[in-house]
């Protein structure tokens, strides 16, 4: 009988316990920073990050913290919060990132949900916490970090600082098992209550590979990164795990960073990689084009978390020399899933065909099983028509929501996640999503995107934003309706027949919008994305004019 050929390679945890001590030894000389209102950039090295994170962990010893215990943060982007993205987990405990934006109502749902032990806030963010602890008996220590060198701290709280100071550096790491929970984040919970996703420190460790590829994000020990996605929102995307792991250069925005502030740090930090949402670069072109700054050094700016207009990739692109690249993903997928890279074959495409390949959301990630399909499971031919909803599979897929028995309905009987996103998927495998079922628009019997409308819209030279919602029509069940943000120079001169004609060469008839309203801005939610549940509330009376 032969020996057994099976096995043979280690049993090794996928924890990111082994991606910061190589971290540690390898990058001392690297430098980190964050940016302080007022002041230059706050520095310091990779070794000076590894000494404190070691002593943040004796720290959470000290207080108390135990295998499992959920330590919840409510801050900016900063370089303590990346103390605590990695100290908590490499001690066993849950990291868990609050939003600060959300309703007080909300927040404390998820405190109370969640069982957050400390919370670690920034001085900025103390409000929003002194506002909510009173209904949270889970919380017994608050920690606050001075974000602003002249913020108090306010009584019955430890100072950030001082509890480093006095806390022995941890010795050594615990051994854990690669499925111990590492972090958790909440979903805003656009229907029912926000729900946790918890992040194993298997997920993490895979998800950081998988998007430092160089058919992906290609992350590099030689990136200048600038963090502007909030660390309260799916990890930052999880760069902040990937750039400690390869050791680039990182940038923390700071409290509350303004469009001038981002464009600033790029210019002058040379930064070549830097990730927001859509509405956050919607204002960025606006400032440089006005002012000039120059972005070039950006090698990539990887975008999503809505669509991506593909009229802002090309001014980016073209004009600032800043490639920028969509992907698509969300929380319950630590979050990336797909990114819209083109295929070396597609290099030779018209530039107009190129720009709206790379304008649809992508393909898979490598690691990720995707389908379009129909509501009993049916994969969607891929026609790029076909309109279905995005089931996922994979190691960092959530396969379960912490503590949430209704939600069983998100998976579907063989095992995939339902995403509630509509999409279709082209012969090349590229995905384009037409809306997030609930925001689709049902005009007699067919389908409408309202992204697909409010990309062309925002395509208009002078629109600043646009959303684009269902109103009840007593013929057709639903009509959409433009609420339209004019440029600041357009206001009062651009007219709805503008828009009207700006669309009607680009879409079928029957989708262009019966009516089109102005108004100031597009609400936006405590991530930045457009908040349409507000619009439908605001225009939930609508007549239509021929209704
Ligand atoms: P929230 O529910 O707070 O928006 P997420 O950040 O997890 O939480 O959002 C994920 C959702 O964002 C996806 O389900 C999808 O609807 C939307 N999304 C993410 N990336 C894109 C993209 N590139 N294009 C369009 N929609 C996107």
């Amino acid at each position: 009988m032969s020996a057994p050929v099976d096995n043979l390679m280690m049993d090794y945890p996928l924890t990111i316990t082994q991606f910061f001590e190589r971290s540690r030894r390898l990058w001392a000389k690297k430098v980190l920073s964050t940016r302080v209102p007022g002041q230059p950039l706050f520095r310091y090295t990779y070794a000076d990050f590894a000494a404190r994170t070691q002593r943040l962990a004796g720290g959470l010893t000290a207080l108390g913290m135990r295998r499992g215990d959920r330590v919840a943060t409510l801050a900016w982007n900063s370089h303590r919060h990346l103390e605590l993205y990695w100290a908590i987990p490499l001690m066993g405990g849950v990291l868990h990132t609050l939003n600060f934006r959300l309703a007080p109502r909300d927040l404390t749902y998820i405190v109370n949900h969640a069982r957050d032990t400390i919370v670690f806030c920034d001085a900025s963010t103390w409000p929003v916490l002194d506002t909510i602890r009173k209904d949270c008996p889970s919380i017994r220590t608050i920690v606050v970090m001075k974000d602003t060198p002249e913020a108090p701290v306010p009584p019955g709280a430890l100072e950030y600082e001082s509890l480093l100071a006095s806390a022995t550096p941890a010795a050594a790491w615990p051994q854990l098992a690669e499925t111990q929970a590492a972090a958790m984040c909440y979903t805003s919970g656009t229907t029912g209550n926000p729900k946790g996703v918890v992040y194993t420190h298997r997920a993490i460790y895979l998800h950081c590979l998988a998007e430092s590829m160089t058919d992906t994000m290609a992350l590099s020990e030689r990136d200048v990164i600038l963090h502007i996605v909030p660390m309260f929102h799916a990890n930052a995307w999880c760069v902040p795990f990937a750039a400690v792991m390869l050791g680039a250069t990182q940038i923390f925005g700071g409290p509350n960073p303004q469009p001038r502030d981002i464009a600033g740090i790029v210019q002058a930090e040379k930064v070549t990689f830097v990730g927001a949402v859509p509405t956050v670069w919607i204002a960025v072109k606006e400032l440089v084009e006005k002012e000039g700054y120059d972005i070039s050094s950006i090698r990539m700016i990887p975008s999503g978390g809505s669509a991506v207009p593909p009229s802002l990739m090309d001014v980016f692109e073209k004009k600032f020399g800043a490639s920028m690249m969509h992907a698509w993903g969300m929380t319950e997928m630590t979050p990336l899933g797909t990114i819209s890279r083109l295929k070396s074959y597609m290099r030779d495409l018209p530039d107009a065909e190129q720009l709206a390949i790379r304008a649809k959301q992508g393909y898979a990630a490598a690691g990720v099983d995707l389908r379009v399909a129909d509501e009993h499971g049916r994969e969607a031919p891929w026609d790029g028509t076909t309109m279905g909803e995005i089931q996922v599979r994979g190691p960092w897929i959530l396969k379960s929501y912490y503590d949430a028995p209704e939600s069983a309905d998100r998976f579907t009987p063989d095992g995939w996640f339902r995403t509630g996103d509509l999409a279709t998927i082209d012969a090349e495998g590229y995905i384009q999503i037409t809306d997030r079922t609930k925001d689709v628009i049902k005009s007699g019997g067919e389908f409408m995107s309202s992204v697909a409308l409010e990309s062309l819209i925002m395509g208009h030279p002078d629109v600043l934003e646009a959303a684009v919602i269902a109103v009840p029509h007593p013929k057709w069940i639903e009509r959409p309706l433009a609420c339209v943000v004019p440029k600041a120079e357009a206001k009062g001169r651009l007219t709805e027949g503008d828009i009207i004609e700006f669309l009607r060469p680009q879409v079928a008839k029957w989708m262009l919008p019966d009516e089109v309203v102005f108004i100031d801005a597009v609400p936006k939610t405590g991530v930045g994305k457009f908040d349409k549940k507000v619009l439908r509330e605001r225009y939930k009376g609508w007549q239509a004019k021929d209704g």
